[in-house]
């Protein structure tokens, strides 16, 4: 079996792992041609997901000198629904929906455009350590590296090498369908639906339906995030997303997908001596399931702790966790949790309402959405207002005290640099 040697592999060539191998390129130009991505499937790969770019993603992609060079669905328009309340929220291009296979395509093209190895159909069946290197182990050979970057998604393997330490469950489910007249004119107007409605029956998460252009296809990504700890009637999340369809008279027979991560947990370890974790293999967002603006987020701290570790040849990578807990992501991933404890499933009966009742709440809200700084005293209005829906949502005093400083959180560090 043959052994090649490397300084850096990154195991995955989803967002995270690219994301990681552009910024190794650029922060630690010696490494290009001693960084190798490997990556089991051929891209462009299918992937389970909405598509949906937040203006945090967008923002993070023109950091890493990228564009959008592919069809996208521009969202002008946010509809939030609660059975039969319904709040609109119009901000022009607070989102974008993209298909995620030609997204994540165009970011291997990028890493290779960037002379970064990118070594598809190679699966990693094993990452062990020792006498101051890592190896990893495929079907074809073995890799020896100083460093190992695990960006295999949150069923990968790289997370087993750390000690396990409770992540938040979120489940996911979505189908791929074409437009519906129920849907209306959301292709003319860009429009997203978020329908909290499950949560009436215990089902902690939303449905969504997001038009997403397939080359010049208009189709259709629907599916129901969940967070399953939240949840008061465990079981029936597929029954929740058929209700939900239902809602919009659809009845469809594709196959619907599934995929399954952790949220974001402060004091879960995030690397040991020569590996680190990135995207969903370190942990999402556990109020919305959203991980790709997160995933581009950790792979600029991973290189960034790539390059110092290089510097000062040391790779134990102790101040790594410590860094993303204190970055705007783990702030902002920290805020996303509190909120996500007291708002499921109870918030969105009073929540909906409540933004659909007020002119400056949904001003708000869309300028959180959008990833716009928000001042002190629209923060403030934000903040009473929202208090005031959880607080007929009736969660428990040490609860509210937790949502309050969260919201605070949340609107200081709504950007993500
Ligand atoms: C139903 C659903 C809808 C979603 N919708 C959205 C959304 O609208 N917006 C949003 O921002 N996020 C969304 N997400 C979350 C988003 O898809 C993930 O957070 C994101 O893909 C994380 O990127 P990643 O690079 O960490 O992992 P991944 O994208 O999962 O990439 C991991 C890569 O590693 C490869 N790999 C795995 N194991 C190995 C191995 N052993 N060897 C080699 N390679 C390996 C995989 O093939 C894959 O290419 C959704 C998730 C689900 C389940």
């Amino acid at each position: 079996m043959r052994t090649e040697h490397y300084e850096v592999v990154i195991v995955g060539a989803g967002p995270a792992g690219c994301s990681t191998a552009l910024w190794t390129s650029r922060l630690c130009p010696h490494l290009i041609g001693r960084t190798v991505v490997l990556e089991r499937c051929r891209h462009p790969r299918p992937k389970v997901c909405a598509g949906g770019l937040t203006a945090q993603a967008l923002r993070l992609l023109a950091q890493m000198g990228l564009s959008l060079n592919m069809p996208y669905t521009q969202i002008n328009h946010i509809r939030l629904l609660f059975e039969n309340h319904r709040a609109d929220i119009l901000r022009p291009d607070c989102m974008r929906v993209i298909r995620r296979e030609r997204f994540d395509a165009m970011l291997v093209d990028a890493v290779k455009a960037a002379n970064i190895e990118v070594r598809e159909g190679e699966e990693v069946s094993e990452i062990g350590f020792a006498r101051g290197m890592c190896e990893v182990r495929t079907a074809s050979g073995r890799y020896r590296a100083r460093v190992v970057v695990g960006a295999d998604g949150s069923r990968g393997l790289s997370h087993r090498c750390l000690p396990e330490y409770a992540r938040y469950p979120l489940v996911g489910l979505s189908v791929d369908t074409p437009a519906c007249p129920g849907d209306g004119d959301d292709f003319e107007k860009g429009r997203v639906t978020v329908d909290f409605s499950c949560n009436a029956s215990g089902v902690a998460g939303y449905v969504w339906h997001f038009p997403s252009l397939d080359g010049t296809e208009r189709r259709y990504n629907r599916g129901i995030f969940c967070s399953l700890s939240q949840c008061t009637k465990r079981g029936d999340i597929r029954g929740a997303m058929y209700a939900g369809l239902r809602r919009r008279d659809i009845e469809t027979g594709e196959k619907i997908r599934g995929g399954y991560g952790g949220g974001y947990h402060k004091r879960r370890p995030l690397s040991r001596p020569h590996l680190l974790l990135v995207g969903d293999a370190a942990g999402g967002n556990p109020l919305t399931g959203e991980g790709i603006a997160q995933a581009l987020a950790y792979g600029r701290m991973a290189a960034e702790e790539i390059a110092a570790a290089f510097a000062r040849r040391d790779f134990s990578f102790r101040s790594y966790t410590p860094r993303v807990a204190r970055s705007d992501l783990g702030r902002n991933m920290l805020a996303c949790l509190s909120m996500g404890r007291s708002f499921y499933p109870r918030g969105p009966a009073v929540a909906v309402p409540s933004i659909a009742a007020d002119r400056a709440l949904r001003k708000q809200v869309g300028d959180l959405l959008a990833g716009a700084d928000v001042d002190a005293s629209r923060r403030g209005i934000l903040t009473r207002t929202l208090a005031g829906c959880l607080m007929h949502a009736r969660p428990g005093p040490r609860d509210m005290w937790k949502i309050l400083k969260a919201m605070l959180r949340k609107a200081d560090h709504s950007q993500m640099r």
